[in-house]
């Protein structure tokens, strides 16, 4: 399977990274994990077909891992018209928005050239087809911001997830966004994974790194990357992971690809 990352940056674009959007592809079949701007113009970029895609797997609902989305939904007119199914796995708590966002675009999901079906995650398994399961778990994201929207009597229940994926026999887990100390990854990392990608902005590299380096993960791959570690501050990063890090792992770029057999 080959692992290819559009998008690196956190929260703000940079003038080198986009915002955060990671492609799996296994046996012709491609799977998004988040989609923040330009998704769909990197994918296009990198020589991929929107006619591949089977499913999307956003982990929270901020800007900078769904704001693709959109023209992501639009660019479907380049897919494979009634033999695709596309699956949008999104926190559930923003089915309703999303699918209201959609139709205000003249994108009723009910009305694309694809089937187009929006999934709501909850804690727990969340998506099964002939080659991948995924199960999504609490990440802590946005634990004390679901709080204080609540109390003003907004909607938002905070719900935010890392995705375990199993397919060809392997583990891969996407951390999606962590608060700093490491409650929620300790759950992410209780079993073996082949792979795990971790964001690299809410947690610090010299905390997350020597506590990575006891626990069952055969390679990282770092993405949502913090400004300090962009551009020149990649070697220092580097240095760091050579350091504290038993396994083999890779700060990724916009555009990296990795396999892995
Ligand atoms: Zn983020
Ligand atoms: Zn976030």
């Amino acid at each position: 399977m080959r692992i290819t990352t559009l998008g690196t940056s956190h929260g703000s674009h940079t003038m080198t990274r986009n915002n955060t959007s990671t492609l799996l592809e296994t046996d012709g079949v491609g799977y998004l994990v988040d989609c923040g701007e330009p998704a769909s113009g990197s994918y296009l970029r990198a020589g991929k077909d929107f006619g591949d895609l089977r499913a999307l797997f956003v982990t929270h609902l901020h800007a900078d891992h769904v704001g693709g989305l959109a023209q992501l939904t639009n660019m479907f007119k380049q897919g494979r018209g009634e033999d695709q199914t596309v699956t949008y796995c999104l926190p559930a708590e923003g089915i309703e928005p999303i699918h209201a966002y959609l139709q205000t675009l003249y994108m009723d999901p009910e009305l694309r050239p694809i089937t187009l079906e929006l999934s709501g995650v909850e804690e727990g398994p969340c998506y099964e087809d002939e080659r991948l399961r995924v199960t999504a778990l609490p990440s802590g994201h946005l634990e004390g911001l679901g709080a204080s929207y609540a109390e003003r009597g907004l909607p938002n229940r905070g719900q935010a997830f890392s995705y375990v994926m199993e397919l060809e026999g392997k583990r891969i887990a996407f951390s999606g966004d962590q608060p700093r100390d490491f409650r929620y990854l300790d759950r992410v990392v209780a079993e073996p994974l082949d792979l795990l990608v971790m964001e690299m902005t809410h947690i610090r590299p010299e905390e997350v790194l020597p506590w990575l380096a006891d626990k069952p993960v055969a390679k990282l791959l770092l993405i949502h990357i913090w400004d300090p570690w962009h551009d020149a501050g990649e070697d220092v990063l580097r240095e760091m992971c050579f350091e504290h890090l038993p396994f083999p792992f890779t700060i990724a770029r916009d555009g990296t690809e990795i396999e892995l057999l």
